[in-house]
């Protein structure tokens, strides 16, 4: 096993050759910061310095002199033409199936709604007992509402869903499976594409949970042949707090899926104001109200980052991140009652890792007194997320040092 001192350098001669290295000076990262190391990108991605300007000018040369008429000459397109170059960046999607839109939950409730009446006679929807809780509870609502039932996966919590526990939960009556590509405690990367196709097979929809995938690790909505998907832009796509969602709306379903919010700005004619509602075509049905057009600028900026680096490049680094983060709890941690809750195989590792101890709730807090900045997980999960392109090693080895210290292994120093 590697030396303290052998580790760090070994972190050194990471940063030295990623090919990716560059991209972590592109983003907002103040010199007198607190943070020694930011493990929670995957909850909030960083800012990037081009957002701050792409914003000022905005609202100087765009808000400012279009006013009012920015819609038509624009702002009015925005949702799907953002969509479509997230589906081409990140997520294998063709164009006019993405829509930029909402958050996560509504557009989660929106799909799954128009999911569930897209198989009437059908009244199971299927969903994992450690699916993200908004997941949990949306789907509990629509059951309420449409007289449903749920129907629970158990799944382990250092793992995630697997296509032999859908095979064995799904049957004549599911309506819909709901599931997260990537576990949002696990890091779990579930096998999207067998489980859609075993979903499929018995005459279920099947709608993925992209948010702690997207930006990390590629998605291949179209190749899978997903029915619907939704996700954030606030994690590995640096979109900012609260930013809007994405929704995915697979084209065979335009023209029958009916979403139930209806706004005027998914009507065929929005500015003909007149009586009754008549959905438009294609994926802009899947709006409601007026699109959040501020929010979008930021995204752009993390599109733009992605699409140069590359989503296999983003992918490749990650594991390097991951792995190493994973030698150091091998070094450090795991003789001193620490667990690894993650999976160890890389075809099966999402962008995060997750350690639990019992009294992890409190070295969580006195890991942000000290600037050391991941998240804490109940009942006793710390996770570790490194965004691939704002980390660095350095900065893994870092952080892991104090956890290190705070668990009372051997001293790092
Ligand atoms: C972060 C996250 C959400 C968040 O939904 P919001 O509506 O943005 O609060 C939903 N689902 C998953 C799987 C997440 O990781």
């Amino acid at each position: 096993m590697l030396s303290h001192a052998d580790l760090l350098e070994k972190a050194h001669v990471l940063d030295e050759t990623d090919p990716l290295r560059g991209f972590r000076d592109r983003f907002l990262i103040p010199e007198d910061s607190d943070v020694v190391a930011y493990f929670d990108g995957n909850s909030l991605g960083r800012p990037a310095l081009a957002t701050a300007e792409r914003m000022d000018r905005f609202i100087r040369e765009q808000w400012g002199r279009q006013l009012i008429r920015g819609w038509t000459d624009g702002w009015f397109d925005w949702p799907e033409e953002i969509g479509n170059r997230l589906g081409r960046v990140a997520l294998g999607a063709a164009p006019g199936q993405v829509l930029v839109a909402d958050s996560t939950t509504v557009l989660l409730y929106k799909l799954a709604r128009a999911a569930v009446d897209a198989r009437p006679g059908r009244d199971e929807i299927v969903i994992d007992t450690d699916n993200f809780p908004t997941d949990r509870y949306v789907l509990e609502g629509i059951a309420a509402e449409r007289g449903l039932n749920l129907r629970w996966i158990d799944t382990d919590p250092a793992e995630g869903i697997t296509a032999e526990q859908v095979a064995g939960a799904v049957g004549p009556n599911t309506a819909l499976v709901v599931f997260s590509h990537v576990a949002y405690r696990s890091g779990y990367v579930a096998d999207a594409e067998a489980i859609t196709r075993t979903a499929q097979d018995a005459g279920a929809l099947v709608l993925w949970d992209l948010s702690h995938s997207v930006g990390a690790v590629p998605v291949h909505l179209d190749s899978w042949n997903a029915d619907f998907a939704v996700g954030c832009t606030y994690k590995y796509l640096n979109g900012g707090p609260g930013s809007p969602a994405f929704g995915y709306l697979n084209r065979r379903h335009h023209g029958h899926a009916r979403q139930p919010i209806w706004g005027w700005i998914g009507h065929r004619d929005p500015l003909a104001m007149g009586p009754g509602y008549q959905p438009v075509d294609g994926v802009r049905s899947m709006l409601s109200g007026t699109p959040p057009i501020l929010g979008m600028l930021p995204l752009l900026t993390g599109l733009d980052m992605l699409e140069e680096a590359g989503i296999e490049a983003v992918r490749a680094k990650s594991l390097r991140l991951t792995d190493y983060a994973l030698e150091l709890v091998d070094a450090w941690l795991l003789d001193h009652g620490v667990a690894l809750a993650s999976p160890r195989d890389p075809e099966r590792r999402g962008g995060h890792i997750t350690l639990r101890r019992e009294d992890f709730r409190e070295i969580n807090d006195r890991l942000w007194q000290r600037g050391v900045i991941p998240d804490f997980r109940a009942p006793d999960g710390i996770r570790i997320g490194l965004a691939p392109l704002g980390t660095s090693f350095a900065e893994v080895h870092r952080g892991l040092s104090l956890l290190a210290e705070l668990v009372g292994a051997r001293s790092t120093r």
